[in-house]
């Protein structure tokens, strides 16, 4: 049978996926010999049982009550004792870190009798009501699924305006009763008094919890597997809420916004954990624990020292206070703004703890696509409204909304928003993803609307005080009595701070002036000019740029470039080349035909030549013509009707050009005449192209031309347009590599053959996924993906990143077989899905030699190539 809990002193932080993070972690730092208070885990593994059947694995009760029987003789008091009452928290805690998703029970074990025997035994009467009304307060909203308004409502009329320190004993004894009483009305029973039956049915919650929607949600944004299930962490209580002498904190061991060495965090005197997530009371600087409590302040700062030391990287810290006493109760390997990871890795390394491959494997793509957003032009913009905390940083602006209803349903519009909240809980998390940015006028830079939003990558303003934000008149007002409506504009700069009225222009970033070629100066840049000089010097996988003209090609290349992946030809028949085309397709005769290619060459010999030269040196990846024809001619409605206004007056020419599109017209262009098989249908359009792009290469210094055929399904169509090409590059005097797009699942299957012709293969999966999904991809990603998305169908868009399982198979099969025909087979990748993280790896993965993409994409590619050279499996950044 397996084991299903494990001691503290049982687990290390390397046992995440069985223990969770924090589990995992709470282990390590017991073995360290920090003070934690003791405790158990309860695996993922008993919670996959409990999820997948329903019920408890057999044992799993008598293993609780083994371990909580340790824990009794080791605090000498037994869980609810009604003479000396032992009290637990019950914690959630996945492999991955999910801030306030799942939920938490304190100070089980209190019922009427324990109450008493807390309160004699603390000296402290309040403490013990303080205690037992949080534990009917948590355990009826997150247990018993009360609404949770319902005690929040009753508190504060208890409070009458009082701070929730003001309350005496008294006050908390008759909150009990009235508790007590919400939990009968609303669901029949009496709130339960036997403790172990109370630490139960909290494991039970905290199971349960996986499956939240708003966990749910979570994990699909932050696409964390949605089987992993959760940990439950069974724990000692310490209090916080002893007194002035006690408190509650969090911290970090450098800024994750800036990644500066320093004191961050938030202390709570008084107060337990929740308070300090709930921005009950506002917290203070972590510095100021200094004055209240000098050694229980050096004793942190020392402990943070040695996490970080050991850990070698930036730790968040929960801490609890109790009489002077300091308790760790959790640490991770904490979240950082993207700007951030880079300064803190190359802090790292410049410190000795860890070297250069290390610190590109603590930066990620998607940090790092992150800092080439634009930011804010005018930081001195004189419609400034206020500056709050720079919780997450970018540059956003969009309609002020304050419920996450009305964020959802304007971003479905396509209408950029921002949440505007006091501060926000994790109900708002649907509305959080759809903003662009999120402001809140309480709660610190550890408050739920920061944490979540850094890890979103979502800018985030909080703590904006001075804003008096009315959720339910759906306004805020500013300083100088400025209001803001639902609705109005706003701008918010998660890297100041600063929130703007009205819409704020935006300026490139300084890493993206760095790539364009400026020079290295401020921490941030240098650390990104380190990381990336060492990615480049340690990847297999070259990267390659989709560009068609001579701009983008020599932007990409000052981006790294190491070529040119795909050059579409399409554009290069629009405008005032239509006409040829039209030219093309009416020709009556081989002379006509003959005619207007002959015409459209020497453009397309200009074309080229741009490339060429723009990418000197390096290889130039040339698809021939792959859209359909009738791309190029007039709508058919727009002509029908022309043509019919016209009526004998209509020109010949239009009405022959009506005949011709409608002759072309079909049902389902992006299966029917384009690619290969208009090359085939077209006499000498292809040829034409390749006389071109021959043409060029003779003109151009270091020309490296490939020739790349698209949409080809079978080896015979490839032989017959290869043969042609051969011929009019031999008559050139030209040499080029001619090779094709892998885009019809039968090449991918029939590769072994069509290698036999290709000299290279290049994955379009942008057409490879719709084919292999049969998915239409203009119109499927706004038609019903995110009703795929919902049901589970898929956790990311197939043509985003690579679909693995099907796709995936075709290419490795593809590559496998390709390669076994023609050991020499270059390998390459042209999607979209080249320039996507996950898609990068999986390429690294199959052994491709290239991937191309989008310009500005090409520094993401590259780190993370040598992000996947780097590491063999995929990384715990989440
Ligand atoms: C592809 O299909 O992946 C590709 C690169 O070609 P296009 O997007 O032009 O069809
Ligand atoms: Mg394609």
């Amino acid at each position: 049978m397996p084991k299903y809990v494990y001691d503290f002193t049982e687990g290390n932080k390397d046992l995440k996926d069985l223990l969770g993070g924090k589990g995992a972690n709470l282990a390590e730092m017991t073995n360290l010999g920090l003070p934690v208070p003791p405790g158990f885990t309860i695996t993922t593994e008993a919670c996959r049982h409990y999820l997948g059947n329903g019920g408890m694995p057999d044992g799993l009760g008598e293993e609780i009550s083994a371990h909580l029987a340790d824990l009794e003789a080791q605090m000498g008091k037994r869980l609810g004792d009604p003479g000396d009452p032992l009290l637990v928290s019950v914690r959630s805690g996945a492999k991955f870190s999910m801030p306030g998703m799942m939920e938490t029970v304190l100070n089980i074990g209190l019922n009427d009798s324990s109450v008493l025997a807390l309160a004699k035994q603390s000296g402290n009467e309040r403490f013990a009501w303080d205690s037992y009304r949080r534990l009917i307060q948590m355990f009826g909203k997150t247990v018993l699924g009360i609404d949770g308004e319902l005690f929040e409502t009753a508190l504060d009329e208890m409070k009458g305006g009082r701070k929730d320190t003001d309350l005496g004993s008294a006050d908390l004894q008759r909150l009990v009763e009235i508790y007590k009483g919400v939990v009968r009305a609303e669901t029949g029973r009496d709130f339960p008094g036997d403790p172990r039956e109370q630490m139960d049915l909290a494991i039970r919650a905290v199971f349960d919890s996986w499956n939240a929607p708003r966990a749910v949600l979570y994990r699909r944004q932050e696409r964390i597997p949605a089987d992993l299930g959760t940990a439950v962490n069974v724990c000692a209580m310490v209090f916080g809420n002893l007194g002035m002498d006690s408190g509650t904190g969090v911290a970090f061991t450098r800024d994750p916004g800036s990644g500066q060495q320093g004191v961050y965090g938030d202390y709570l005197q008084n107060a337990q954990g929740e308070d300090v997530v709930a921005g009950i009371r506002n917290t203070v600087p972590l510095q100021e624990l200094e004055s209240i409590d000098p050694e229980a302040y050096r004793e942190l700062l020392d402990i943070m020292a040695r996490l970080e030391g050991h850990y070698r990287d930036l730790c968040d810290i929960e801490f609890t206070i109790e009489r002077g006493k300091l308790w760790m109760l959790q640490t991770r390997v904490g979240k950082r703004t993207a700007a951030a990871a880079f300064c803190i890795a190359t802090q790292l390394v410049d410190e000795g703890l860890i070297d250069m491959d290390e610190a590109v494997t603590r930066v990620t793509g998607g940090q790092l696509a992150q800092l080439m957003f634009p930011r804010f032009a005018d930081t001195t913009d004189n419609r400034r409204l206020t500056t709050g905390m720079n919780a997450s940083p970018g540059a956003a602006v969009g309609k002020a909304v304050f419920t996450s209803e009305k964020a959802v349903e304007l971003a479905g519009r396509g209408e950029p928003v921002i949440l505007v909240r006091r501060e926000t809980n994790p109900d708002d998390l649907a509305g959080m993803i759809a903003a662009r940015g999120v402001l809140t006028s309480r709660g610190g830079k550890t408050s739920h609307a920061a944490v979540v939003a850094r890890g979103m990558g979502k800018t985030c303003v909080c703590g904006a005080e001075e804003l008096e934000v009315d959720v339910r008149a759906r306004r805020f007002t500013a300083p100088g009595g400025v209001t803001v409506e639902e609705g109005d504009v706003i701008s918010i700069d998660g890297s100041s701070g600063a929130v703007y009225l009205d819409e704020v222009p935006v300026v490139a970033s300084p890493v993206v002036e760095y790539f364009e070629g400026g020079a290295a100066e401020d921490e941030l840049v240098v650390a990104v000019d380190r990381i990336m000089t060492h990615a480049d010097s340690v990847r297999r996988l070259a990267v390659r740029a989709n560009a068609d003209n001579p701009e983008d090609a020599a932007r990409a290349r000052r981006f790294g470039a190491q070529g040119i992946g795909l050059c579409r030809t399409e554009h290069m028949f629009l405008g005032d080349r239509r006409r040829l085309v039209e030219d093309l397709i009416l020709a009556a005769t081989p002379e006509e035909c003959r005619a207007a290619l002959d015409a459209l060459e020497p453009m397309q010999t200009t074309d080229f030549r741009g490339l060429f030269e723009a990418m000197a040196g390096l290889p130039v990846t040339i698809r021939l013509i792959d859209p359909p024809l009738h791309e190029f001619l007039p709508d058919i409605t727009d002509l029908s009707v022309k043509v019919a206004l016209a009526g004998d007056g209509a020109t010949e020419r239009d009405r022959r050009l009506l005949e011709a599109v409608k002759r072309l017209h079909e049902q389902n262009p992006m299966l029917g005449l384009r690619g290969v098989r208009l090359g085939l249908v077209i006499p000498g359009l292809f040829e034409m192209q390749v006389r071109a792009i021959a043409a060029a290469a003779k003109e151009s210094a270091d020309a490296r031309a490939e020739i790349m055929i698209p949409l080809v399904g079978a080896v015979q169509e490839l032989e017959i347009v290869r043969e042609a090409a051969e011929r009019v590059l031999a008559e050139a005097g030209v040499s080029a590599l001619i090779g094709t797009m892998i885009e019809v699942p039968r090449a991918a299957l029939t590769a072994g053959q069509v290698a036999e012709a290709a000299e290279f293969f290049s994955f379009g999966t942008n057409d490879l996924t719709q084919m292999t999904w049969g998915f239409s991809r203009d119109d499927v990603e706004s038609g019903f993906f995110s009703k795929y998305l919902d049901l589970g169908v898929f956790g990311v868009s197939p043509f985003e990143s690579i679909d693995r399982d099907g796709v995936g198979r075709l290419m490795r099969i593809a590559a496998e077989e390709g390669r076994r025909t023609r050991p020499g087979l270059k390998l390459g990748i042209c999607g979209e899905h080249g320039g996507d993280p996950e898609s990068v790896r999986f390429c690294h993965e199959i052994g491709l030699d290239y991937v191309s993409c989008s310009p500005f994409r090409i520094p993401v590619a590259r780190l993370e190539a040598a992000r996947a050279a780097l590491t063999a499996e995929g990384s715990d950044s989440r």
